[in-house]
């Protein structure tokens, strides 16, 4: 596999899948949070240093349109320009992201060009649009579409010599610009960029070489969201600590008493045989053996501590109280790895917030004092981190969401496989 550290791109025209599908200002269109701008940069400026140039792609939202020049303007990547230009200086700009080979031709050594949205061609996605799944014409439309989303990533594929996949977000789709392009350059000619690669030994770490003693941790709120990567850790880790929603489904599993707190009734059985298994392979599973529960689910609900399995009737469970906080702090300071997906409760609520903040406090820890590696990945659980502001103490926040679930479920990722061959 070709690395980006070791690649040259002097005199290179590369294109690179970025994710700019960053949040904009309702009202004023600016970029209100430039984050995976800011990602992306790194590899944009070794390519530029080195003497080559970029030719930049990414998505925005998700249009649904049928004609590929009629894009909504409001998913527009010219709205971004100003927020790229900020810390790249002039950049070049291609309103149809099909048509750009004789600007592509044209860039000179040293410039930048941003493809329009990618997603304006329903190709990118390979799925047919403006044809409803029931539609008796809809399978020929699939099969159709996926020969011109083939072509579609030749077009794209032949403004450049090298292709680098630096959106590591959309990873797990296999797209015209995030796998089917990679088909077109040899093998020397395609690579990450430092973002993904940064992603992806992040995982690795946890997935295939972690230090042990190895916990992982997780919350949210459905058993049936987590089941597959509970599944996939159970294989490898030391203990697996199960906080949030997802708890009620096993205490009542176990025969507990859960009043009113969430339960997945269809997931019982997923409940009972996760339980087994962890038993049959020695895994340590910790469930909260205390609870804070409120009356409604309502910011301003009351509060009263019970036992996770004595609910009152009329009462849910809503956070983890201190005895939990406590059995599970001891065992992540104990830990060498960690990885950690899912609240511990509705941390929305400030009233019951305290059990995440306490196990995002215990894992800063860990890998402050005890030199853990802590992954934290997953929507709630990286803004869990960052309202506790322990960003900079835990090892890596990836920032892939269902790329990197999916990952964490042992799946193969289209857009890593294009690239390093994954089977
Ligand atoms: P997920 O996206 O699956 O990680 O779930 C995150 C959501 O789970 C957050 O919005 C939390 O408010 C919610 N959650 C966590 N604990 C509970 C709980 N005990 N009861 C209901 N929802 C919960």
């Amino acid at each position: 596999m070709q690395l980006i550290d070791n690649f040259n791109f002097a005199g290179k025209k590369a294109i690179v899948r970025v994710d700019f599908n960053v949040p904009l200002n309702k009202e004023t269109g600016e970029v209100s949070d430039d984050t995976r701008i800011r990602g992306a940069l790194p590899t944009i400026k070794k390519i530029i240093a080195d003497g080559g140039c970029a030719i930049l792609m990414s998505h925005m939202g998700k249009p649904k349109n049928v004609d590929a020049h009629a894009g909504d303007p409001k998913f527009s990547l010219k709205q971004i320009v100003p927020a790229i230009e900020k810390y790249l200086g002039k950049i070049q700009f291609a309103p149809d992201c099909a048509a750009a080979s004789e600007q592509a031709k044209n860039l000179k050594m040293g410039e930048i060009l941003l493809l329009e949205n990618l997603r304006y061609y329903p190709e990118e996605e390979g799925k047919p649009r403006g044809i409803e799944k029931d539609d008796p014409a809809y399978e020929d439309a699939k099969k159709a579409m996926k020969d011109s989303q083939k072509k579609f990533a030749k077009t794209l594929a032949s403004y450049a010599d090298v292709y680098v996949n630096d959106a590591f977000g959309t990873a797990h789709r296999k797209h015209a610009s995030t796998a089917v392009i990679a088909d077109s350059f040899d093998e020397a000619n395609k690579m990450f960029g430092f973002l993904i690669n940064k992603e992806v030994e992040a995982m690795d770490k946890v997935l295939k070489s972690a230090q042990k003693p190895f916990t992982a941790i997780m919350g949210g709120a459905k058993v049936s969201d987590k089941i597959n990567i509970i599944n996939n850790l159970l294989d490898r880790v030391d203990n697996l600590i199960i906080g949030g929603g997802m708890t009620y489904t096993f205490i009542k599993a176990m025969g507990g008493k859960i009043g009113n707190s969430l339960c997945e009734e269809d997931r019982l059985d997923v409940a009972k045989e996760v339980l087994a298994k962890a038993k049959a392979k020695g895994v340590n599973l910790l469930l909260p053996v205390d609870a804070v529960n409120a009356d409604k689910f309502d910011k301003d609900a009351n509060a009263k501590v019970s036992k996770t399995d004595e609910t009152p009737d009329g009462w849910m469970g809503l956070d983890i109280a201190d005895e939990s906080i406590k059995k599970f702090s001891e065992v992540i300071a104990k830990s060498k790895t960690v990885l950690w997906n899912g609240p511990m409760g509705v941390f929305e609520f400030d009233k019951f917030a305290k059990g995440t903040s306490a196990i995002a406090q215990a894992v800063a820890k860990a890998t402050q004092e005890n030199g853990a590696f802590s992954l934290i990945g997953g929507g709630d659980s990286v803004a869990a981190i960052n309202k506790n502001k322990l960003a900079d103490k835990v090892s890596y926040v990836s920032t892939g969401g269902g790329a990197m679930l999916e990952y964490m479920e042992g799946k193969v990722l289209p857009g890593i496989a294009a690239i390093r061959g994954d089977k």
